[in-house]
């Protein structure tokens, strides 16, 4: 198989990680004889640095151009103090929307060689194999109007919560489609009981449901699952979700099994490519020690490997051999613990390249 990936290691740490999660995808097509070639591309500060701005024209049209685009993370203290307009963060959202990325996908999952690094008990995260599906595009965040103003002489402030139909439908498919390869159990998570918007997504989910008659479907108040995601996240399969639930459920969700460091995550579009990236920042507290876990990209280009390439034996290889490694005691500062063996940035990637 041929397939075109962009690369845009961006700041920080996202430059190491990004360089080891490629040795990977190297290792899987030597491995399994694909053919991949790599485009790197510029985003984030350093690109504002280099070129006045944090993504270039070049960037969005090499991202448009290949099958799957691999980012590493952008921004740091050094740009903080930027307009906004040329802030590392304002390149990220833009080539989300460059690339109509309407959907992020997270799952969290168990390693038992990990548990000891949860804020939860064992036997609460034991087996978890959760996967959360956020709606991108519309909601409380995109809504317009959103500001100050006055009324009646008072101060008041006014957000809108505002969605299309058909932004409902193409996300609650995509999680029941995803969950056919899995449990097949949909959580469907809103505050119908309360929101007008809320009773709609009801609706379109229990209408889409009625395509899937093969998965179970679970319709849950938004303030229910988040005390559920906490006292028995086992009971998930699939969670979709409008974007503020999903957005504060997300990151809920990706503590549960432990480190920052070892999660991925995918963004999905009608039409490709997908984009796939770390779910943690640039790091710069850590940058050029050598020291950041590069297991969450490694995974995320797992999630590349099954969703956008439809190489699951592959993907499950780069799965597996993570484990393998974590369960041969290799760690990264961030997941070490007594008794295991602390390896850097570099030793992990070839650890892994090795078990592939
Ligand atoms: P952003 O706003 O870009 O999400 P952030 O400020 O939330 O960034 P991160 O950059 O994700 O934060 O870092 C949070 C903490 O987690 C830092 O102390 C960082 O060193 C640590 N960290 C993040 N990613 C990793 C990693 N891959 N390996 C080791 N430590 C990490
Ligand atoms: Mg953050």
């Amino acid at each position: 198989m041929k397939k075109r990936i962009a690369v845009l290691p961006g700041d920080g740490i996202g430059k190491e990680v990004t360089r080891g999660a490629v040795e990977i995808l190297r290792a899987v097509g030597e491995r399994f004889g694909h053919q991949f070639s790599y485009s790197y591309g510029q985003i984030g500060g350093g690109s504002v640095d280099e070129l006045g701005t944090p993504l270039p024209d070049e960037t969005i049209e090499l991202c448009k151009g290949s099958d799957a685009v691999l980012l590493g993370a952008v921004g740091g203290p050094k740009w903080d103090r930027l307009p906004v307009h040329l802030r590392p963060e304002k390149g990220l959202l833009k080539i989300r929307k460059e690339l109509g990325l309407y959907a992020n996908l997270r799952p969290t999952l168990y390693y038992s060689s990990l548990a000891d690094s949860s804020p939860l008990k064992r036997e609460v995260i034991e087996e978890v194999d959760l996967l959360m599906v956020r709606e991108l595009t519309g909601g409380l965040y995109f809504g317009k109007p959103s500001e100050r103003m006055k009324q009646d002489g008072r101060d008041v402030v006014v957000d809108t919560l505002f969605y299309q139909k058909s932004e409902m439908t193409r996300v609650i498919k995509l999680a029941f489609e995803l969950a056919k390869n899995r449990k097949s159990r949909v959580t469907s998570v809103d505050k119908a009981n309360v929101l007008e918007s809320s009773r709609l997504w009801r609706e379109v989910a229990e209408e889409v449901a009625k395509d899937y008659p093969e998965v179970i479907v679970e319709h849950m108040l938004v303030d229910n699952a988040a005390m559920q995601m906490v006292r028995n996240p086992k009971q998930f399969d699939v969670v979709v979700t409008e974007n503020m639930f999903g957005d504060i459920l997300s990151d809920e969700a990706s503590v549960l099994t432990g480190s920052l460091g070892m999660l991925p995550s995918a963004s999905i579009s009608e039409s490709g490519p997908y984009l796939y990236e770390p779910i943690h920042g640039s790091a710069p507290d850590i940058e050029g020690q050598n020291i950041a876990n590069p297991l969450a990209t490694i995974l995320s280009v797992a999630m590349m490997l099954r969703l956008s390439f439809g190489l699951e034996e592959e993907a499950k290889a780069v799965e597996a051999a993570v484990n393998e490694v974590l369960k041969s005691g290799f760690r990264t500062k961030d997941i070490a613990s007594v008794g295991t063996k602390l390896v850097t940035t570099t030793k992990m990637v070839e650890e892994v390249k090795a078990t592939i």
